[in-house]
């Protein structure tokens, strides 16, 4: 408004401010409204926070006026971040989380609900206790409760869950992958002892270098066709040893 009244004092400069009115201010006045538009379009205040920030700080939404939610991400990702500290939102989490695991590993969803896994949870004392602790600690990652398949060879049904914490889990996993139990993550490999022929085959990269103490990275190596021989082996991944090793 303001340089609408400046720029009309100029303009009446003699004549008439109704001259001056028609001639200049009708347009101003467009060209604010334009530009005013043009800015609500760059910008949206934040239902949140309030604070008034660029498009780009708002995560998308397609339905939402200017195509995007009313917070702003940082705001969003606060609250996401409480809802998955409480049981309800926890849970989701850990559902999610074994969806993916389960398609990941190419392994058939639980064959429960959301609900069901909740439920579950919650009538598990070891898992109320775990989430105490998990409070208590600040919410420290490594307590976050979590539940894991007692049989990682089997899918996930109830009858095969138990209650841990994260860095268990990690550490279960590992531990598991070491031992062989776990080979899900591992490529198995076959050594072919070249002055002898005779083959042996390990359960993992890592577990070939400790029985043969040949260096895992270049077992690795071979195995993707990079070198021809390591530490006086041939190695193949187990599941390509027909047309692997046919070749010679
Ligand atoms: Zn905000």
């Amino acid at each position: 408004m303001l340089i609408s009244f400046i720029y009309l004092y100029c303009l009446t400069d003699g004549r008439s401010i109704g001259t001056a009115y028609t001639q200049g201010v009708g347009s101003l006045f467009y060209l604010e409204y334009y530009l005013i538009t043009w800015v609500m379009k760059k910008e949206k205040k934040c239902s949140k926070c309030d604070k008034i920030k660029g498009l780009s700080e708002f995560y998308k939404h397609r339905t939402k006026s200017n195509g995007v939610y009313s917070q702003c991400k940082v705001c969003q990702e606060k609250a996401k971040k409480a809802y998955y500290r409480t049981k309800k939102g926890l849970f989701v989490l850990i559902y999610h989380n074994q969806i993916s695991s389960s398609v990941q590993r190419n392994h058939p969803r639980p064959n429960y609900t959301m609900l069901e896994l909740r439920e579950f949870g919650l009538s598990t004392p070891k898992f109320l206790v775990l989430y105490k602790k998990w409070v208590e600690s600040g919410y420290d990652k490594e307590l976050t409760p979590s539940f894991d398949r007692k049989d990682d060879y089997k899918p996930y049904t109830l009858d095969n869950l138990q209650v841990m914490i994260w860095g268990e889990n990690d550490k279960k996993g590992s531990d598991d992958r070491r031992n062989g139990i776990n080979n899900k993550m591992n490529k198995a490999v076959v050594g072919e002892y070249i002055s002898t022929g005779k083959k042996e085959s390990y359960h993992s990269m890592t577990e070939a270098e400790r029985q043969t103490s040949v260096d895992h990275r270049y077992i690795s190596k071979c195995c993707s066709g990079e070198s021809e021989s390591a530490g006086g082996y041939y190695w193949k991944l187990k599941n390509n040893i027909n047309d692997r090793f046919k070749t010679r």
